[in-house]
């Protein structure tokens, strides 16, 4: 099979064997790129039109009980700025939010142990109250089976929890003990089973990834049939472990986001901030390639800076709710708009 037929299959099956998308990702031309790009834009407007849905992301803590050698956030990270939002800040960052036209906050985090269930439920009770035609997705990591039921029953409707890798033995080059790949599928898996919308995903380009690596993420999308899939580059964090490494690339990040459009035609794929921290414009370019979601930053201006996962990470201007109105011009000059709506999964 050529790489064109390599797409054109994979469009029509919503299928390729692994070792065929390994090929594809091994030297493709520039013409095969954006032959994959097309299909995958194409695809996405069958399911999605036009629409850009937006979430609002609130960093709710800085503090993580995790060491993962490649996260700015680590426990081990003796200068990362440390804070935690208290509920009233999260609750005006919402209100922020909403009136911009936000229909989805997403309270991402550390794995702090400060948010319990008893911090959580209130919290998350307070914001369906006060928004209910508003989905909320929660992204807090590794919880036992019992929290997330209980957060669920409280109201959140999303849960993201990044695999981070389908590979357990990469798994391990990118995390020490006691994290665990199992515990963190079996998490997803729960998720899953207790009615969320659930999100899964990876980093492109972590060190000692592989293209068979790559390959075998389609599949595990293939196989796991996510509600969304959070896509980006790696980027390294002058304070970890893999200061020194190289990040991933655009060209790669935006294939494995077209190549997972094709394979899962109804999931929900965002142009992440280290898509667009990585290149200017890589938002634009992830968009074009088959993404259809954005998350602006919510966050108090005052703590956004802190919440440094790799160097150089965007939080200002279009990044962020100020630059909203700006950030929707430019998605209108590429042919696409964003739009006032829950954006929920047709997955
Ligand atoms: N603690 C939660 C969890 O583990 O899912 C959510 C917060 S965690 C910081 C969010 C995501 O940031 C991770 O899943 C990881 O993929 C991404 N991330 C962390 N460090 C990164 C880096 N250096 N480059 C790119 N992405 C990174």
């Amino acid at each position: 099979m050529d790489n064109w037929n390599r797409i054109d299959w994979l469009a029509s099956h919503q299928h390729l064997p692994p070792e065929e998308i390994e090929q594809l990702l091994t030297d493709p031309s520039e013409d095969t790129i954006q032959y994959l790009f097309n299909r995958a834009a194409a695809v996405r407007k069958q399911y999605y039109g036009t629409d850009v849905y937006v979430r609002g992301l609130i960093e709710i803590s800085s503090y993580c009980r995790n060491n993962c050698y490649y996260c700015g956030i680590r426990k081990g990270n003796t200068k990362a700025q440390r804070y935690r939002l208290s509920k009233e800040e999260i609750l005006l960052a919402c209100r922020n939010g909403y009136k911009s036209g936000f229909r989805t906050f997403v309270l991402q985090g550390g794995e702090d142990p400060y948010f319990t269930d008893l911090q959580l439920i209130p919290l998350i009770q307070a914001i369906k109250k006060e928004y209910p035609d508003c989905a909320l997705t929660l992204s807090l990591g590794e919880r036992s089976r019992d929290s997330y039921l209980a957060c669920f029953q409280a109201g959140a409707d999303r849960y993201l929890l990044r695999h981070e890798t389908a590979n357990p033995i990469h798994y391990r080059q990118l995390h020490p003990t006691p994290m665990s790949w199992e515990h963190r599928i079996q998490c997803l898996y729960q998720l899953k089973e207790i009615g969320y919308q659930v999100g899964c995903g990876f980093m492109v380009g972590t060190p000692g990834q592989t293209k068979k690596d790559l390959a075998q993420e389609v599949a595990f999308a293939e196989e796991f049939r996510p509600h969304m899939i959070g896509i980006g580059p790696f980027l390294p964090h002058s304070q970890t472990p893999f200061a020194q490494k190289s990040a991933g690339t655009l060209q790669q990040t935006l294939m494995l986001l077209a190549l997972l459009r094709l394979t899962l035609p109804k999931t929900l794929l965002p142009a992440t901030t280290a898509l667009n921290t990585l290149t200017p414009g890589g938002r634009e370019a992830g968009i074009l390639a088959g993404a259809n979601v954005i998350m602006p930053n919510l966050s108090p201006p005052e703590v956004r800076g802190k919440y440094q996962l790799y160097d150089n990470k965007l939080s200002v201007g279009l990044e962020a709710i100020e630059g909203f109105a700006i950030l929707k011009e430019q998605i209108k000059q590429i042919g696409y708009q964003t739009v006032v709506a829950r954006g929920d999964s047709l997955q």
